[in-house]
């Protein structure tokens, strides 16, 4: 199974992406982890991403291309995987048709979550993450981790004046990919709201 994961910030991609491995055995590759670990190892790469990604901006592509293409080109890729968070501009997905047609393995489905923007609003500025493990608490009512004692914070693309920054870029940049999978015919749409369990059960019925 080669998936993309696609959908607004706040969609609760992090979330299906964790269920959808699991259930089909394939690896997660999400760029926004990829990046957020090379700004905490400090090095070239993550100097530069921190740069774009506090303020909510992309990384330039030809970045985040060399990222992904060298990330699938690992063993553990040939069986399938879940993209998540890239493809993010139509540049990045017209390089990824290229690599994977190269590759002769195309991809079997994109997933769109679907969600209202009031509601991603909502959801990303109460988001705090763990500073030691890196969970994901979407209510700010606790102060410390429940698994690791971590401190809970928000993170910089959190902060209010980013997050209308993404919203902005997601609706610019990678909406329009939306449509571009529509017309090859390999486009899902998934209704993001309700229990995330339900939202799961929607995706599994769209795989078949
Ligand atoms: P979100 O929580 O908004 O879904 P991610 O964790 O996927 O975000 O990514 C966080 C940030 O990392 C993005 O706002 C962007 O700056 C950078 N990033 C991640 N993936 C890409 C990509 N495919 N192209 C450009 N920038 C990216
Ligand atoms: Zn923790």
């Amino acid at each position: 199974m080669k998936l993309v994961l696609l959908g607004p910030p706040g969609a609760g991609k992090g979330t299906q992406a964790a269920f959808i491995v699991e259930k089909y055995g394939i690896p997660h590759i999400s760029t926004g982890d990829i990046l957020r670990a090379a700004v905490k190892a400090g090095t070239e790469l993550g100097k530069l991403a921190e740069s774009y990604m506090s303020k909510g901006e992309l990384v330039p592509d030809e970045v985040v291309i060399g990222v992904a293409i060298e990330r699938l080109a690992q063993p553990d890729c040939a069986k399938g995987f879940l993209l998540d968070g890239f493809p993010r501009t139509v540049a990045q997905a017209e390089a990824l048709d290229k690599e994977l047609a190269k590759l002769n393995r195309p991809l079997s489905a994109v997933l769109s979550l679907e969600v209202e923007e009031a509601e991603v609003v909502r959801r990303l500025s109460g988001r705090r993450v763990c500073s030691g493990c890196g969970a994901i608490y979407t209510a700010a009512d606790k102060a410390l981790c429940e698994t690791c004692s971590g401190q809970l914070i928000t993170r910089a693309d959190d902060q209010p004046e980013a997050i209308r920054r993404r919203m902005q870029v997601y609706r610019e940049q990678t909406e329009p990919l939306v449509n571009y999978y529509a017309m090859k015919g390999i486009l899902k749409r998934i209704p993001a709201v309700g229990d995330v369990k339900e939202v799961f059960t929607r995706i599994e019925a769209a795989l078949g």
